[in-house]
């Protein structure tokens, strides 16, 4: 079995070395054996989504989104079709705002693609900024990262991808973070999302694989010694704890 992997623009949007998640997804797959093969896509390249099994976008200022922003729109169809034929997706921070509606900031609109009914607006006065432990329905383990946005997402109807266990989320209030749609995950959670997460990793492979191959997948099971430790001494430093994001970032 073979994969390929598409990563987005990660010459723009690579903050907090996102990219890390492409090398965690193609080791797990080789693990197993499966082929992955990763193309990365600059912004001027034509991209096409029927070779593509799993799309990462990764998070970027509001200056790099704006510049993505503007070829996203161009290639808005291709995207969309390639999300409701149930393409995989792993879009972190500023690429989870960019696929809803918009990215409201003080200085401007930063229009989305609208494949998710969801919108965001930049917070007045702090950014969300901490260590962030969820809980999901989708996996036995917590889901443990770190976000750091202005956006305040309004996630609308949509599913969240997790509970907030400790930190902010969307919008720091509602107690959700991230999104499920179909077979995409839009998530806060920066940097190594996936090495953090082995079963958020797992998930996407097999997704992707029972796209392609259009049966039952059931991934051979990993040691993730070290992953479910590390995931342990982070949900342990953790616990008890308030986050109080507004303490650490006053905007002036
Ligand atoms: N610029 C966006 C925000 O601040 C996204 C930031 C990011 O990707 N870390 O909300």
């Amino acid at each position: 079995m073979n994969l390929t992997i598409g990563h987005l623009y990660p010459d723009l949007l690579n903050l907090y070395g996102d990219r890390g998640n492409i090398q965690c997804l193609k080791k797990r797959c080789e693990w197993r054996d499966i082929q992955a093969e990763v193309v990365s896509f600059e912004i001027t390249d034509e991209i096409d989504f029927s070779k593509l099994d799993i799309v990462l976008l990764g998070g970027g200022s509001d200056r790099e989104q704006m510049l993505v922003c503007r070829r996203l729109l161009e290639i808005r169809e291709d995207f969309r079709a390639y999300v409701e034929d149930n393409g995989v997706v792993i879009a972190v921070c500023g690429g989870y705002q960019l696929l809803g509606n918009y990215y409201q900031t003080a200085e401007g609109r930063i229009e989305g693609l609208g494949i998710i009914d969801l919108d965001t607006e930049q917070g007045e006065n702090y950014r969300l900024i901490d260590n962030i432990i969820l809980e999901s329905d989708l996996f036995s383990m917590p889901v443990v990262g770190f976000e750091n946005h202005a956006g305040r997402t309004n996630l609308k109807n949509n599913k969240p991808f997790g509970r907030v266990i400790y930190g902010s989320g969307n919008d720091g209030k509602s107690g959700y973070e991230g999104v499920v749609y179909k077979n995409v995950i839009g998530t806060y959670l920066h940097g190594p999302l996936l090495p953090k997460n082995p079963q958020v990793a797992d998930y996407l492979i097999e997704k992707a694989l029972e796209r392609k191959y259009r049966e039952k997948i059931t991934l051979k099971e990993l040691p993730d010694l070290e992953e479910r430790e590390a995931n342990e001494a982070m949900c342990q430093r953790l616990k008890g704890k308030v986050s109080r994001p507004q303490d650490q970032m006053q905007l002036g």
